[in-house]
């Protein structure tokens, strides 16, 4: 038996104090993980409450406890259900092990991230060894960081557990099916469960143990989800716990888990471990040997040896950085092009620079400067809760790295690889992933990331098997590791068979071949084989992707997303500079060929830097495309003038981005006609809207009459269709544009577009799955306008088909109950038709 003296806990936040009864969960308002009080933060940094040891910081960093020398064991959980955060918006300052004062810093979250993208930023402070206490501030009411809380009573405490003697008794193999791991919830309700047995019971992961009746010991073995777990008991009522124990693993320890396992014996032969999930971010698949690639750990010193020196050394580094940014933008085209291209501005701009420049007159060092500049920039994009800021976030850090490691005279040439590389990283850089040697890497995997991110762009343009988003646990597999990369289904297959690795190099193979025909009749028309033609035209963001989208047989441009032009400016291109980028894309188009402009899309995930916007809580449902432009219709008229500049150059078409209203339609027609009148134009371009809002589909009827064109955007149709947000990282898989319902709402709008003589276009990312091919013609779209590699491929199956077919396939998946099962009647249709056809020679 041993005492405590009287502690006394600080406030870990700022706040509001709420007493834990009214924590909107469960597992915290019935004490279930052990009795303390609930701040809602109005400070963004976790402090001690005591002076200990830390005894558990989660990998994810929205949970740490401490432990003082008598054993007092203090959690705090920030926010409920942050575990799904995965780390994001939350800075770890100390490790597991460390000696901490109390009042010292432990955690830096991002508060705004997380209400945003969690539960609630309710936070917890519990005691979770079980001592009474007496509250010292009211049970309601305002505390400041570090203000007395909570005074540990000075009572004996429980007697430590008697350690039972004996031979252990252990449960069979479990894999832990958890998305994230044993984290705090699974891990109280095991221990709980643990409690109500009187045998000492252990739980194992590997060589590490854990007191299967300790919270904190639990959550310190950091599991994550397709551990193997074995649960070890003495004592007489040890055969009923570890069946008891183990069964409650198996379900999960209170979650929902993915697949439910009835038995053990149903889970352990089946390790679900030995396929890792996550999301396609570039399709194929691959056969090689892991390769993990961690990035070495950077060592700042704050001080510098003089200004002058510092100031050198900077500028040394940041003009090395631009030569190479340089030379890597002569060496790559197209895409890759462009973020080495937006790269290099970066490391021009002023406020950055300025920023550096201040801490090195403070007598910083070269290397801490720049670091801190960079890494403040960057906080203050991903703050800002849009994804697109986020990726730009990404290549913010990515030029960030460049240069300090060039200060710090790091050399970071591309990676000394094996062949047959399948890249393992938490997160890719978009540098890193251009100058990636497809010699020697097959494909990468991913922690972090997603399908819109730049990364996942190049991947794509590199035509390299990549998957994002996938569970931590894949950052522990063994380098040389055999692994099995599916990416069209997003999987990391761990232990291949002989057969599936066979399978997957036939597929691969044949791919290859496929993807070379195509290439060779990439100019051929898109008609199929009884005479229907589709056009198939290109998605662009640049000049440069015009030309790339020629060369490949694109047969027009069907989306020219003109927000991307000039989505890196912080100030408005002048009138005369946006009709000359105009200009020249039509004039590379010339007089035969479509040119659809769509207006600015900025709102939604596209802030425009040199357009300021209040933040909105939804900001997809807010001021998005047309809805800002006409709330500033002198932003609307300067690009109308603009677009109309390149009239007669090229087949031009004007659309107008997230009409939702009739009238929306109507003003901005007439905005255009007065400008067309002004210019003294005697014929108007064609007008067209995007359909992408439920309201334009189910209304398609009425809009008809009054536009040239219609064109469906499928990734705003879905999220729209579907109430689910395109990025969301959890709802990836679910928010699918094959879905039924996105399904019928294009096929009414194709007949209501042909039922007054207009034609649909699709140029969300559906009309650039081969997969959707034969479905979208037998709907009966008219136009494909798809991403700038996929063009050959795309006109190659169109070529493949026959209209009648895809009729009758295009019925039948209307009437199917979800994306899963049409996904499933196409790959069906496709293997039946497309892949057994030989290419036809028009
Ligand atoms: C769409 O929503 O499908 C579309 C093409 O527009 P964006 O992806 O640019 O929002
Ligand atoms: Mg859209």
């Amino acid at each position: 038996m041993t005492t405590i003296q009287p502690l006394e806990l600080l406030a870990p936040l700022a706040g509001v104090l709420l007493p834990l009864d009214l924590v909107p969960d469960p597992v915290f308002s019935s004490r279930l993980m052990g009795d303390g009080i609930c701040i809602d933060p109005t400070s963004q940094t976790l402090c001690a409450p005591l002076t200990g040891m830390i005894s558990n910081i989660q990998d994810s960093g929205h949970a740490v406890s401490v432990t003082d020398d008598n054993g007092v064991q203090v959690l705090m959980h920030i926010g409920l259900d942050t575990v799904n955060l995965a780390g994001k918006g939350f800075t770890r300052l100390v490790k597991d092990g460390q000696r901490v004062v109390a009042g010292q810093p432990l955690i830096e979250f991002d508060a705004d991230f997380v209400a945003l993208n969690a539960r609630s930023l309710l936070t917890l402070m519990l005691v979770v060894s079980g001592e009474s206490f007496d509250l010292l501030a009211p049970g309601t009411g305002l505390v400041a960081t570090g203000q007395p809380l909570l005074r540990v009573t000075a009572e004996p405490r429980m007697a430590v557990e008697e350690v039972e003697e004996g031979e252990a008794l252990f449960s069979r193999p479990v894999t832990l099916p958890n998305a994230n791991g044993l984290h705090a919830r699974p891990a109280a309700v095991f221990a709980q469960a643990a409690k109500g047995f009187n045998a000492s019971i252990c739980l194992h992961k590997q060589t590490q143990s854990a007191n299967a009746k300790s919270l904190v010991a639990i959550m310190a073995l950091q599991t994550v989800q397709g551990d193997t777990l074995q649960v070890s008991a003495v004592g007489d009522d040890a055969a009923p716990a570890i069946k008891a124990l183990a069964a409650l693993l198996v379900e999960g320890c209170g979650e929902a888990i993915a697949v439910q396992a009835e038995t053990l014996e149903a889970v352990a032969p089946v390790s679900s471990a030995s396929v890792l999930r996550g999301v396609c971010a570039s399709p194929g698949s691959a056969f090689g040997q892991v390769v993990q690639v961690a990035e070495p750990e950077l060592i700042v010193i704050e001080l510098g040896g003089g200004e002058v020196l510092e100031r050198a050394a900077l500028e040394r580094a940041l003009q090395h950085a631009a030569e190479a940014l340089i030379s890597l933008q002569a060496s790559v085209g197209g895409v890759q092009k462009e973020i080495f291209r937006a790269h290099q501005e970066l490391l021009e701009d002023p406020t950055l620079l300025e920023h550096a420049r201040e801490l090195l007159a403070q007598g910083k060092s070269a290397a801490f400067a720049w670091n801190q500049a960079t890494l403040a920039t960057v906080k203050l994009f991903q703050g800002l809760g849009s994804t697109l800021l986020a990726e730009r976030a990404a290549d913010l850090a990515d030029v960030g790295q460049r240069v300090l490691k060039l200060i710090l005279g790091i050399n970071d040439s591309a990676w000394d690889l094996p062949e047959q590389a399948i890249l393992i990283a938490e997160q890719l850089t978009p540098s890193q992933t251009a100058s990636l040697d497809t010699r020697k890497v097959l494909g990468f995997v991913t922690v972090g990331g997603g399908a819109t991110s730049h990364v996942a762009i190049l991947a794509r343009a590199m035509r390299l098997p990549a998957i994002c988003g996938v569970p931590g646990q894949v950052l522990h597999l063994a380098n040389g590791k055999q692994v099995l990369l599916d990416a069209d289904k997003g999987e990391l297959h761990l232990d291949p068979d002989l057969a599936e690795i066979e399978h997957s190099e036939a597929c691969r193979q044949q791919h290859a071949l496929r993807r070379q025909r195509e290439a060779e009749h990439a100019q051929q028309a898109a008609v199929t084989r009884d005479g229907h033609h589709v056009e198939v035209t290109a998605n662009v963001a640049s000049l440069q992707e015009v030309e790339q989208a020629l060369s490949l047989g694109g047969e027009g441009v069907g989306l020219l997303r003109s927000e991307f032009l000039y989505l890196e400016r912080n100030r408005a291109p002048s009138p005369e500079e946006q009709s000359r980028t105009y200009c020249a894309i039509a004039r590379a188009l010339g007089v035969e060929r479509n040119l659809v402009v769509r207006t600015l899309d900025v709102g939604g995930d596209k802030p425009l830097a040199y357009v300021p916007m209040a933040s909105e809580t939804n900001p997809f449902l807010g001021l998005r495309g047309i809805r800002l432009c006409l709330e500033r219709p002198e932003l609307l008229r300067e690009q109308f003038r603009a677009i109309l500049a390149s009239a007669g150059l090229a087949r031009l078409h004007i659309m107008l981005p997230m009409v939702s209203l009739l009238s929306e339609l109507r003003q901005a027609r007439e905005i255009l006609e007065e400008e067309a009148l002004a210019l003294g134009l005697t014929e108007l371009p064609k007008l067209g809207i995007m359909i992408e809002v439920p309201s334009a589909a189910l209304m398609a009827d009425v809009f008809a009459p009054h536009v040239d064109f219609f064109s469906i955007g499928t990734n705003d149709l879905t999220q729209y269709t579907l109430a689910m947000d395109r990025d969301h990282p959890r709802l990836a898989s679910q928010a699918d544009s094959f879905h039924p319902a996105v399904l019928r709402l294009i096929a009414s709008t194709v007949k209501a577009a042909h039922a007054h003589g207009k034609w649909v276009g699709v140029c969300g990312a559906l009309a650039s799955e081969t997969l959707a091919v034969p479905m979208l013609i037998g709907l009966g779209v008219d136009e494909l306008s798809v991403s700038v590699p996929l063009i050959p491929s795309i006109k190659a199956t169109v070529r493949e088909l026959d209209l009648a077919d895809c009729q009758i396939i295009a019925r039948q998946v209307l009437c199917l109950e979800e994306a899963a099962q049409v996904r499933e009647a196409l790959r069906l249709y496709h293997m039946a038709t497309v892949e057994t056809l030989p290419v036809v020679e028009h």
